[in-house]
């Protein structure tokens, strides 16, 4: 039994491997290597330089190694990106997604695990947000992952590929061994973003928005730390493996933070202040989204175990040292 993980040298999917290989399963990793990092996978796991959308390749990599599960991270995650190019992203999301499930459903590959994402539920009409809400994306960012669980959903139908697609809230922090971590250099995301400011690698950050309807005028988001996030993976694993039902489910704290909430707990981590400044708002940006994620916890066993974002950002701005003391070594 080998788990096929796509997108393995990004950064989620770097700790999904860490993860799969601590626990000592056998893991093989399908990068095309454009955002990831070789250095980033687990020695332990098998690394196949290709992309997602080669459906012989996806599938010559399942006999050799025969996979019995695939979890899919690879893909294009910038949402401001997406509306500048939105084929890019039903290319990269959507289209390659669909070739991948292809080879899956061919190489007759029963369990699948796929990244989905808050996104697809645009400005939700309910805080916190349940899966059973209708999907209304208001980006292609969150459209080209929403056809992808629509892809997913006929195929259980058709085919009998069993699915759980995950809907991330705000990843961040990074490995608690200092192993892997958000090592994108010109990464866009919040936490990412005010840690680097705070250590001086940028000059001042961008607050976007400080209209919007929410108690400080700032978008609200419920961040999650990035090893709860694979946790969820873990158990969506072996729920899949023992038959589970095929379904959708949110990983999320329940809990939003303000874009200026995450400032303030990043200053108090670094004990010194984010240079910032309020700019307009950002194309595709909704006011609020709050996980309401009580379906993973009753169906998946998940436990998550670091809701806290002093912790998420003590995490976050580790992984970022570290790598400045590596960059200038
Ligand atoms: N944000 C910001 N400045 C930045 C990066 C992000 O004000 O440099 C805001 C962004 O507008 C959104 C929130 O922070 O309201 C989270 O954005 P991020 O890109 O981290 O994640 P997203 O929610 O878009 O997936």
């Amino acid at each position: 039994m080998t788990v096929l993980v796509t997108g393995g040298a990004g950064y989620i999917g770097s700790h999904m491997v860490l993860a799969l290989t601590d626990a000592g399963q056998d893991v093989v990793v399908l990068d095309n290597l454009t955002t990831g990092f070789a250095w980033a996978i687990a020695p332990q796991a098998k690394l196949i330089k290709g992309d997602i959308g080669d459906e012989a390749l996806v599938e010559k990599i399942i006999k050799d190694h025969k996979v019995d599960a695939v979890i899919h991270f690879a893909g294009s995650i910038v949402v401001p990106d997406s509306v500048v190019d939105p084929l890019g992203y039903y290319l990269n999301n959507t289209v390659k997604s669909r070739a991948l499930m292809a080879a899956v459903v061919k190489a007759g590959v029963k369990n699948f695990i796929f990244s989905s994402t808050a996104a697809v539920y645009g400005n939700p009409l309910t805080q916190p947000v349940f899966e059973s809400e209708k999907p209304a994306p208001i980006s292609p960012y969150g459209t080209s992952k929403l056809m992808t669980e629509l892809m997913l959903q006929d195929s259980h139908l058709a085919y009998g590929l069993n699915y759980v697609a995950l809907r991330y809230f705000n990843v961040a922090g990074a490995d608690p061994k200092g192993r892997s971590g958000q090592s994108t250099p010109r990464a866009t995301h919040l936490i990412k973003v005010a840690c680097q400011t705070v250590l001086g690698q940028r000059a001042s950050m961008d607050v976007y928005g400080t209209d919007y309807p929410t108690p400080d005028g700032t978008c609200l988001r419920d961040y999650i730390h990035v090893s709860d996030l694979i946790s969820a993976h873990m158990d969506a694993l072996a729920y899949l493996r023992r038959g589970g039902e095929s379904g959708i489910f949110n990983c999320g704290y329940s809990q939003g933070y303000s874009v200026l909430e995450v400032i303030k707990a990043v200053e108090k981590a670094a004990g010194r202040a984010v240079n910032h400044k309020m700019v307009p708002r950002r194309a595709g940006d909704p006011a609020a989204i709050v996980a309401g994620a009580t379906r993973a916890r009753e169906i998946l066993g998940w436990t998550p175990k670091h809701a806290d974002l002093d912790f998420i950002v003590a995490s976050a701005l580790a992984w970022e040292q570290h790598l400045q003391r590596r960059n200038a070594a």
